[in-house]
């Protein structure tokens, strides 16, 4: 047992001993790999039967564990990286289908490629998007629940419409054809003020691990979102201090923190200020130019998180300042981004872009994509009905059309045609379960995982190889859990919550949107879906090796651990009593990351 499968409650007291639905989601034995070697066949004639997507029922949103990288949809690509794939593969079965373009990747860029190509080249265009995983949309997937009846839906990834830089003339544009306006739809259709009319704001829970003492600490009301931290007056952080499980010096340094405006580099222009606090980390900021006490640091630690994938010990102070952590207010920092920043950092310096969050997060720009190019897989036509439109997977890979989306299809080799007659062609390989399928086509996009591309196209120069195998993935979890009821928020006061130390930094109660036929909850005693978040990763290391070692964390976690962790934090004998009576929140308030689980 490790440290995170430690927990201080038996699993009777934490009710693993109540089915839900589960599986280890990253243990799953290796798939195996090999294929017949049959003369060029007709795939259509066997796609409607045998392919996943075409089976009645089949709606991967409503899974119940893992949406991420699922089973069945990383063994091909890990056994293409570890050189073992085509050493048991046998030669692909080639089909005999035909397009101007092949697309790996079904994520948003995928799907907007087809979507360009096709306003291009004119709708006979055909086109040919292969996805790995069971379902479209890539990082913008989404998480449908029906609790006690009643669809409610949270992003499964990407969470909201969003840009740290103003949307680019083709990306604006886009939005614009799909329909999007970020702007009007936000004043529509966004409940802002929900949750404070209710009283709720934000709570820190301060666990005993990391402060010395489980507890819960309401800050005032704020108006949505997580990891918040807003304080909107002086009285209200004192009385938050107050209440905090710190120490004297502790308390006044982060008062000063928050409130004094103190010029600590003094002497120094703005722009030499910017270049200093770009060359250190916040938490140097903190300990060596503000000089609070170390025990300031854990309040802050996991700040930067939600953004980066790894705390403030590794990111550099003028990034937090663009991201507004407090210290910065009396240093006179002229507006506008310096260099040595990081992309997003810059860019909300210099002012971001319009937000709006679907209830499926991002996903429904994805759909609404699907629905430009495929009509018939999603009814409706508006930007409004396309949150609650039921997708018709069986028309999604439909030999009469066009465009067509194969899912469950790993992409394994991609290359210039060989044979001389075919040199503007380019042919494509593919894995589904255990066949491999090789076919042709003008032309071919990778909007796939960049670190992917070296092993699909290994005559790629070196240079390039070397450029895309240095992405690292940031290892980040969000998870879904279906309660009730939420009275027992109602009752703390609190609709978010923060917890630097705990396995879950963030927990939240869905963001109030109503859109189309969609209806948030407004009432606290209609069930309702949380929101967790949490981001594994080394503190101490570079920031790559942290995201280095937080993947290989998630790689040997399983889901069991997962659930676990979610009753510890939200459930656990004691923890619904504890938050029924209002008295405190237990040491995990809440954890979570099933997407199913029904407390
Ligand atoms: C948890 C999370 C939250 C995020 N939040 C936001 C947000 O709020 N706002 C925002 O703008 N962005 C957010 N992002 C970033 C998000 O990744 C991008 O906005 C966008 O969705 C990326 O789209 P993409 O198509 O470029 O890549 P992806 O979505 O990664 O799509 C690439 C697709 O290619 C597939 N693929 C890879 N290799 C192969 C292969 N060999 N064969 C076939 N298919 C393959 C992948 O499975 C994937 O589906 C978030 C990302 C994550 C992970």
């Amino acid at each position: 047992m490790t440290d995170q499968d430690r927990s201080k409650f038996t699993d009777r007291e934490l009710g693993m001993d109540r089915a839900i639905p589960r599986r280890d989601f990253l243990n799953s034995a290796a798939m195996t790999m090999g294929a017949a070697l049959l003369p060029e066949i007709d795939r259509a004639s066997r796609t409607n039967s045998g392919e996943p997507q075409n089976r009645t029922g089949y709606n991967p949103p409503t899974s119940v564990d893992l949406r991420g990288s699922h089973s069945g949809s990383f063994e091909i690509a890990h056994s293409l990286r570890d050189g073992t794939f085509w050493k048991n593969a046998a030669a692909p079965e080639r089909i005999s289908e035909k397009y101007d373009l092949i697309i790996v990747g079904g994520g948003i860029s995928g799907l907007a490629a087809a979507y360009f190509y096709r306003e291009r080249a004119g709708s006979g265009a055909r086109i040919l998007v292969l996805e790995n995983h069971d379902d479209f949309g890539g990082h913008a997937k989404r998480n449908e629940f029906h609790l006690g009846g009643k669809l409610q839906l949270l992003n499964g990834g990407t969470m909201l419409i969003d840009s740290p830089t103003p949307y680019s003339a083709e990306a604006a544009g886009l939005m614009k054809k799909l329909g999007i306006d970020a702007v009007a739809l936000d004043k529509k259709c966004s409940d802002h003020d929900l949750y404070k009319a209710l009283g709720l704001g934000t709570g820190v829970f301060f666990d005993k691990e990391t402060f010395g003492a489980d507890r819960l600490v309401v800050e005032a009301a704020t108006e949505e979102g997580e990891n918040s931290a807003n304080v909107p007056d002086t009285a209200k952080l004192e009385e938050f201090l107050a209440k905090a499980p710190f120490n004297e010096t502790v308390r006044r340094d982060i008062l000063r923190i928050e409130r004094a405006k103190i010029d600590y580099l003094q002497g120094l222009t703005s722009t030499e200020k910017k270049d200093r606090l770009s060359r250190i980390s916040y938490k140097d900021f903190l300990l060596n130019i503000a000089k609070v006490e170390p025990g300031v640091i854990p309040f802050y630690q996991t700040r930067t998180n939600g953004e980066w994938g790894f705390g403030i010990d590794a990111e550099p102070a003028l990034d937090c300042w663009a991201l507004g952590l407090p210290g910065f207010q009396g240093l006179q920092l002229e507006p506008g981004a310096a260099p040595h920043m990081s992309y997003s950092a810059a860019g909300y310096a210099n002012g971001g872009s319009d937000r709006f969050h679907f209830p499926d997060g991002n996903a429904s720009i994805a759909r609404l994509l699907v629905r430009a190019l495929i009509p018939s897989a999603l009814p409706g036509n508006s930007v409004e009905d396309i949150v609650t439109a039921r997708v018709r997977y069986d028309r999604l890979d439909a030999d009469n059309s066009p465009i067509r989306i194969r899912l469950n299809s790993t992409a394994v080799r991609v290359r210039n045609a060989a044979d001389s007659n075919a040199s503007r062609e380019v042919e494509v390989t593919y894995a589904a379960g255990k066949r491999i399928f090789s076919l042709r086509a003008g032309a071919c996009v990778l909007a796939c995982w960049n670190m992917s591309i070296p092993y699909l196209c290994p005559d790629l120069p070196d240079k390039q190889k070397e450029a895309l195998h240095y992405l690292v993935k940031v290892p980040l979890v969000y998870r879904s859990v279906g309660l009730r009821n939420w009275i027992s928020f109602q009752k703390l006061g609190i609709s978010n919550i923060n917890a630097p130390g705990a396995y879950w930094n963030s927990v939240s109660l869905n963001w109030p949107v109503n859109i189309g036929d969609y209806r948030s909850p407004r009432s606290p005693e209609e069930p309702i879906l949380l929101h967790l978040s949490r981001t594994p990763c080394k503190p101490g290391l570079p920031a790559r090796e942290q995201h280095k070692a937080g993947r290989m964390q998630l790689l040997v976690t399983t889901f069991e651990t997962f659930e676990r962790k979610i009753r510890d934090q939200l459930v656990p004998n004691g923890r619904s009593r504890r938050i029924r009576s209002g008295a405190r929140y237990r040491s995990h308030y809440s954890e979570s990351l099933a997407t199913r689980l029904w407390l």
